[in-house]
Parts: C-alpha cells; structure tokens; sequence
C-alpha cells in the first residue's frame, strides 16, 4: 500500500490524545501518515485534519485499498469502542456511499471501513430519489464529505425484479425506477432476468445513470463537484469475487 493514498495509513494511536495536542499535531501527523507511516492498529475514528487532507482521489483510492485488504483478507485492526467513543463528539467521514441493501454487500465490510469513515445510504437497486440526495448534501457541503460513490453489485435482485416486471407492493414503484436502465442498456444476448450477464450490464447502466441524476437534480452537488471539492464515482463490487471496480 503507498501511504500517500490512504487515510488510514496513519497509525491512529497517534491521534489518541488529540483532544489535548489540538489540531496542529493532529494536523502535522497527518501529514507524517502521508508519507508513508506503517500502518499500525487503528484506535480512533478519522480526524477532521486526516479527512480535510485528502484529496477525493485520495478518498476514492483509499476506498479501493480498503477493497483490497477486504480480497487478502487481512483486514485493518481496529478498535471499534475507541471508534465509537472517539467520533462522539464530532464525525469528520471521508465519503458518503449510495449501495444496495442486499446482505451481500455491505459497504463497511467489503471496504474494511470503520466507525466514522463514512456516511452509508442503503435501498434496493442503489436507486436515487429526494431524500437520497438531501442526505448526499448533507455529507457533502454540511459535514464535509469529499467523494460520493454510487455502488452497485452483480446479480442484483432489484435490477433482475425490473426486468422481469416484478409486481409486490411498495415494490413496484421502487423498481420501476429501474426501467430506463433496462432499456438503456445494449446488450445483443438474452435480456432476460435470467441472463446474469444482461442483469450486470444492466445494473452497470443504472450506477451510470444514478450518478447522471445526481448532477442533474442536485445544484448544490455538482457545484460542488465542477469547484473540484467533490468527486462523484460509480462502482460495481462483484458478490462472487469480491472485488470493486469503478464503472
Ligand atoms: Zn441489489
């Protein structure tokens, strides 16, 4: 792992008493963690002078390192009371991700994240709506969140119910919102439920399009995004080899 692209390449025991060292160490630390420090066990949740150090690319790598520590199944120590205790007084998260509820792919997991890395929004088909965006806002211009990534993963029920014209409940409206992506998607094979292959390119397409959505109905986002204080990216992790992907 090169240190310079990860926020967490901090050994974090440091940042333990920043409550009396004040945010200039903290601050200075963080830099020293950007030169490549080991990375030691994790004690504490993000700093605001570690996150306000990153650049989102930075966001978005480490996000990717944390994936892969996730595949080598080595995962970061950590602690996660201190995390708690630690992020009590003030939440200070890197990126606010927009993912699927399957019970597949649960962001914090399979990024190796922790308490306070990130705000997490979770509904079927990582589809987008008001109260998605509204919270997307908040993480970016209130609390400072510098990436918003759309993750949408293989063999996705929702995307597949869309598809088949699934009718249950609530349900249908909710995967109605898939329909465009269904029929903006080109795929010359069977474009079926059925067919993993066409449900992937599908929910590929539909990340594609949440990520469009969100410049189009949220100002204060792509403002945000065209100043170069945020980054918007769209990713697939595969549920059968575990690896993410930006799309
Ligand atoms: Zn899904």
């Amino acid at each position: 792992m090169t240190g310079h692209d990860d926020c967490c390449a901090v050994d974090r025991r440091g940042f333990l008493g920043r409550g009396l060292v004040g945010g200039g160490l903290a601050a200075g630390l963080a830099l020293v963690g950007g030169l490549g420090w080991a990375d030691g066990a994790r004690a504490a949740s993000l700093t605001q002078a570690q996150r306000d150090a990153m650049t989102p690319d930075q966001v978005v790598q480490a996000m990717l390192d944390g994936n892969a520590r996730f595949l080598s199944g080595v995962h970061r120590q950590r602690d996660f009371l201190a995390e708690m205790r630690s992020s009590a007084s003030g939440q200070y998260p890197m990126a606010v991700t927009l993912s699927c509820i399957d019970s597949r792919a649960p962001v914090e997991a399979i990024c190796d994240l922790g308490i306070g890395d990130t705000f997490s929004a979770r509904v079927a088909g990582n589809a987008v709506n008001d109260d998605i965006l509204g919270s997307m806002e908040f993480s970016c211009a209130v609390a400072g969140a510098k990436v918003v990534m759309v993750l949408g993963h293989t063999k996705c029920g929702a995307i597949k119910g869309a598809i088949d014209n699934v009718v249950l409940g609530n349900l249908t409206l909710l995967l109605a919102r898939f329909k465009s992506a269904v029929d903006a998607t080109e795929y010359s094979g069977d474009r079926s439920g059925k067919n993993y292959g066409f449900v992937d390119a599908v929910a590929v397409t539909n990340v594609r399009m949440v990520i469009d959505t969100i410049r189009e109905r949220s100002e204060v986002l792509a403002k945000l995004e065209k100043a170069g204080k945020i980054k918007l990216v769209g990713a697939m992790y595969d549920i059968s080899t575990g690896k993410i992907a930006l799309v």
